[in-house]
């Protein structure tokens, strides 16, 4: 019997065992996974499961129905190509095809990891720690107004602590979104009562409170460290698997490693996108639900399957929904659609007068109706874009 070892028990790896068995491969699956709780998804994490309005957000997903085996609280320590071996601390665990999904780990705040009241926020464990500081209505400083910064904030004004955000750049979401388009977002704070401080660094983190780089000292409760995350491949070192500019496994456009049978998907890889000219690292959900598909057509063949998607993602912060499709990294022009003043409004990113990337705020339907053109590559008419009563439509 042919044996599949995904490593990370995820979004990415448990879509993989998903769709290895409704592809029909009737072969092993063993799942192995450093976190001992069942198989749990992450977005709820910083919404519902924060709030207590869910206890938990695991997958409802019977595995062994579905002839999976999970090994869960030991994560792999190795990879052994020559063998195909992956190390476990019970052992190595052979495979035929192993499919790398470790995802991410968030960065840390140097000289913070040991201070009491220092939070991140990625696993179930992060946010049941969490979970009381809302409730006990701490005063909380947020480092970094990046996607989880903020969506914290929102759920901790919710909640009704007070809120500080510390963000190095000039505005929120610095690093995902140009400085026009993420501007309007600052308002979005002071409207729910967080303040926001931006052009601040913090220069360190002590017992009771943050202090900023001039001097400033904020009393926290708590703090929420939200600065990033970087692929989880520190375990492949030694392996010979070729990582990329970011430590993430850098994939073929088919999902494959530079290793023969070892594939990667979701946060921990990147891959090469002919639709946008570069490689991509993307870390949201929908790419961990694409992706594993494409591995297991790959896999189990014989047709070779391409991975190029549109990449997508949202996020629920101070009462609006937030969606993006596309990537504007190379575009040429930048089209508003509506007041971003308002509660409801869009920015459209072209290239060549072809849509590559949009921003909805409170618009689902210009989301959606982006999402195909970017996909169809169509001509667009960028004065009929700015009008926002029109659908989105190519020209
Ligand atoms: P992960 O979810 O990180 O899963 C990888 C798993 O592998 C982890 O359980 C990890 O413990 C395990 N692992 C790591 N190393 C090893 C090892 N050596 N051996 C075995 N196991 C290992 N995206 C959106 O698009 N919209 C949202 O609103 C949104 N909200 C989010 C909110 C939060 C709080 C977080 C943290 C993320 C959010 N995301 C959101 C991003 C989304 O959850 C991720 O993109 C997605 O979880 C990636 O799935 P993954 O399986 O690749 O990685």
């Amino acid at each position: 019997q042919r044996r599949i070892v995904i490593v990370g028990a995820g979004m990415a790896g448990v879509q993989t065992a998903v769709a290895l068995r409704e592809k029909g491969f009737g072969g092993t699956i063993t799942l192995l996974g450093s976190e001992v709780h069942p198989p749990y998804d992450r977005p709820p994490l910083s919404k519902a499961v924060l709030l207590g309005k869910a206890e938990s957000s695991a997958f409802d997903i019977d595995f062994d129905t579905l002839g999976v085996e999970l090994r869960l609280g030991h994560g792999a320590r190795g990879l052994r190509p020559a063998d195909h071996e992956v190390d476990t601390a019970l052992g190595p665990v052979p495979y035929d095809t192993a499919v790398l999904a470790t995802g991410a780990e968030p960065l840390r705040l140097p000289g913070a990891e040991s201070v009491p009241g220092v939070h991140l926020l990625r696993t179930l464990d992060d946010a049941e720690r969490l979970r009381p500081v809302l409730a006990a209505r701490s005063d909380v400083v947020v480092v970094g107004a990046g996607w989880i910064g903020a969506e914290f904030a929102t759920a901790a004004r919710e909640s009704g602590c007070a809120v500080t955000v510390v963000e190095a750049g000039d505005q929120p979401l610095a690093g995902a979104l140009p400085r026009e388009v993420a501007a309007p977002m600052a308002d979005w704070y002071a409207e729910a009562g967080a303040r926001l401080r931006t052009r601040t660094r913090v220069a360190r983190v002590e017992p009771g409170g943050v202090v900023l780089d001039d001097g400033t000292r904020l009393p926290a409760g708590a703090v929420v460290v939200g600065v990033g995350a970087r692929p989880a491949t520190g375990w492949l070192a030694g392996s010979g698997i070729a990582l990329g500019a970011h430590q993430e496994v850098a994939a073929d456009d088919r999902l494959r490693t530079s290793a023969p049978d070892v594939y990667a998907v979701g946060d921990c890889a990147s891959f090469p996108s002919a639709r946008y000219g570069q490689r991509l690292l993307v870390h949201h959900w929908d790419n961990a639900l694409q992706g594993p598909r494409t591995v297991a057509a790959n896999v189990l063949g014989p047709a070779p399957a391409v991975y190029d998607p549109v990449p997508y993602f949202w996020s629920e912060q101070f009462g609006r929904f937030v969606q993006y499709a596309g990537y504007h990294g190379g575009a040429d022009a930048l089209v508003w659609r509506g007041d971003p003043t308002s509660a409801a409004w869009s920015v459209c990113w072209l290239l060549d007068h072809r849509l590559v990337a949009v921003l909805a705020v409170g618009r689902p339907r210009d989301l959606a109706q982006g999402r195909r053109l970017i996909e169809s590559a169509a001509r667009m008419d960028p004065a009929a874009l700015s009008d926002p009563t029109r659908p989105l439509k190519s020209a």
